[in-house]
Parts: C-alpha cells; structure tokens; sequence
C-alpha cells in the first residue's frame, strides 16, 4: 500500500489535481495498485485557514507519505502578503523538509503539437530530454550571503556558491540511474573554467562515471548548453547540472516544448520518496472556469508511479493514455492553436481515465 499526500492548492491547482487523482484512483479501482490518499492544506489555502502556507500537519502528512503530488499554489488574494507567510514560500519549506535534492524536468515534444514549439519542426521534432537539476544546494542557499557596506561606504551584495563532493555526488548518481532507464547518455553542465566550485562537479561527475561504464558521460559550459538547447536539442539525453544553471536551463528546455500546461516534475530525496508536480503556477488568469489543462498533473503521475511507486508499467500506460487523447485531437485551449473546439479540465481528465480503461 502505497500512501500519497495530496496537496492541490490554490488557483487551478485543485481543478488538475482532481484529474490527476482520478488517473489514479482508475488504477486503483480498474487494476488493484495499492495506493491511499491523504489531503493536505498548502500555499495561500492554508494560509486563510492556519495562517501560515505550510502548516506543521501538511509536513507531517507530507513527511509519513511514499509520495507528494502537488498542485500549485499562489495567486493575487495572497500577493499583499509579507514574504515569510506568502503562499509560494511553502514550496521551498516543503522541498527541504522532504530533502528533495534531484529536480527532474523532462522536456518532451509530442509529436501531435509539435506546431506549438517556437522553433521549427525540423529542429524540435523528436525532442525527448530530462534535466536533473539539484535543489537544495548551491547559491540559492550558499552562506555568506546579504547586502552589506563596504570601506568605502558603498553599498555591495553578495552570495556564495559551494558545493560539497557529496552533494554533487549524489545528484550525479541519480542522473545516471536515470539514464540507465532512457538512451544512457549523461551530460553535465557546469562553467569549470571560471568557478572553482563547478571544477569541482566537473571532477566528480568524471569520478561518479566510471560507476557507469554502460553510459555515456560528456562535459559542456553553462553557456555552451544555452546555445545547443535551441540550435539542436536532441543532441541531448540527461543533463545534470548545478541549482542555478539548472533553473534557467530547465525553463529554455520547456519552452522548446511550447506548452507549459503539458510538462511534468518530479523532485526526488536519496530514497524513493518523491514530491510531484506540474512546473505550471495556479494560473489565476484561468482558475475556476475548467480551462485548465490537466496533462501535465496527470504525467507527474506517471512519474510517480516510475520513481516512487516502482510501476514503470503503469508509468508507461498513463503516457500512453494521454499519447493517445492527443492522436484523438483532443485539445485544452492552451494546446489548440487557432481552430477547433477546446476540451475542458474534466473533459481531457476523463478522457485519460477512459483510454487506461480501454487499454485493461
Ligand atoms: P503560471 O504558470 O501560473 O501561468 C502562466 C501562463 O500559463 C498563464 O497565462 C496561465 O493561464 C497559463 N497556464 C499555466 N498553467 C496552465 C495550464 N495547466 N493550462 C493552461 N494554461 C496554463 O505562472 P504565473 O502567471 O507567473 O503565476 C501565477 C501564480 O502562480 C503566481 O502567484 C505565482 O507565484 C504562482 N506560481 C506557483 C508555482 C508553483 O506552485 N509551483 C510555480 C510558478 C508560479
């Protein structure tokens, strides 16, 4: 029996977890998986309960869980909000408190809207790439940081990047665990030849390699992979790299996709336990009226189901499931282009569900 914390939130956040808990609960019912759902308050939702966005019960719900699914959280109602209790400032609690260390972002092209992609079909066309990015390291959260004065009575910021060899060993290994379940190519990215701190990552990425003689590891400069992500993208299999250089990289890399309403994450700790959720916001500007494209909540189910729940094969069926509404030429509004009539949110949720039925 596999236990997931729910955590729809605000915005449209519970309008696609509902869908994606539908996807789940069809497994449940239609082929015995095991799973026991908990629901949890987060974000501005919990804030105009608890007053505070992550409340003490939600990590321990969290925390007891195998696996978190997420919906999203903020909106305008809780921007006024001092910072510490603002709604996305729960995000980050949840992230360490759960020590989600790997962040993976797949950027993966669907062939039935590869018109939606900015770049040309010849250029994106087949496009199927994962970045592991690592998250609670690095110089979002490198000491000493602040704003301070200098001798000279200037004004002068600063933020340190430093990363321990375990650190960076533990993300790479994840990497390479995971391109043992795709095309076995790794390639790290980092600026070696000006920081220090990625000279070392560099080091350890060649030391972690040799573990994996069966896959194969490249190097690249930060500023090298922002050009080949747009010049040609499919050079690429796994990235891993640094929390800052992933964070830019991995929105270059959805973007290439063309559609943020369709792309999935997972964030995972040294185990099993994984947090899991669209790498859309609450969409305010959609919330409450059913336009919400759901596909991206329900494929951060199917990655659940491939890193926490050990049900590649269910992983598989849920990708296929939504493979298949697409050839079918159902289409959210965000997805549909210039014609043709959107679907709502429980309109593609159902549909989903309908083809796993289908394929039993
Ligand atoms: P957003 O991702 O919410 O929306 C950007 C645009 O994409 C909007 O036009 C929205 O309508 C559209 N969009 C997003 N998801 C969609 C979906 N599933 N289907 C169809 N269209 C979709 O980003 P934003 O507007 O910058 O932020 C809105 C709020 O969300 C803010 O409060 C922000 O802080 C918060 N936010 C939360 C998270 C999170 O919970 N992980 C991430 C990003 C932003």
């Amino acid at each position: 029996m596999h236990k997931i914390a729910v955590l729809p939130g605000d915005g449209i956040g519970p309008e696609v977890v509902a869908e994606a808990v539908a996807v789940l609960e069809c497994l449940q019912t239609e082929y015995g998986l095991g799973i026991e759902l908990e629901y949890g308050l987060i974000g501005g939702a919990a804030y105009d309960v608890h007053g505070q966005p992550l409340p003490e019960a939600t990590v321990e719900l969290a925390q007891a869980a195998d696996a978190v699914l997420l919906g999203a959280v903020g909106g305008p109602k809780w921007e006024p909000l001092p910072i510490a209790v603002r709604p996305e400032k729960a995000l980050l609690g949840l992230r360490s408190a759960l020590k989600v260390f790997a962040n993976l972002r797949p950027a993966y092209l669907y062939p039935q809207l590869a018109q939606a992609s900015t770049l040309r079909a010849d250029v994106v066309s087949g496009l199927d790439l994962m970045i592991v990015r690592e998250l609670t390291g690095g110089i979002y959260f490198g000491q000493p940081r602040g704003i301070r004065k200098t001798a000279s009575g200037e004004r002068e910021g600063f933020n340190t990047l430093v990363y321990a060899e375990s650190e960076i060993e533990r993300v790479v290994r994840r990497a390479f665990d995971i391109a043992r379940l795709r095309a076995r190519r790794v390639c790290s990215i980092d600026k070696a030849n000006v920081l220090e701190a990625t000279e070392l990552w560099r080091e350890v990425a060649t030391r972690v390699a040799a573990d994996y003689p069966d896959v194969q590891l490249s190097h690249m400069y930060v500023d090298n992979a922002a050009m080949q992500l747009v010049r040609a993208p499919r050079q690429f299999d796994v990235i891993v790299t640094t929390n800052m250089f992933g964070d830019i990289l991995s929105d270059e890399a959805a973007m290439l996709t063309g559609s943020i309403g369709m792309l999935p994450s997972a964030s995972l700790n040294e185990g099993t336990k994984g947090l899991y959720e669209p790498i859309h916001g609450s969409a305010p500007d959609i919330a409450g009226r059913g336009l919400a494209n759901p596909l991206a909540t329900i494929l951060s189910v199917a990655m659940m189901l491939r890193y926490s729940l050990q049900a590649p094969e269910w992983a598989t069926r849920v990708e296929q499931a939504v493979h298949a509404v697409l050839d079918d030429g159902l289409r959210t509004a965000d997805i549909r282009g210039a014609d043709g009539v959107a679907a709502s949110t429980r309109e593609m949720g159902q549909a989903v569900v309908a083809k796993l039925r289908i394929t039993h």
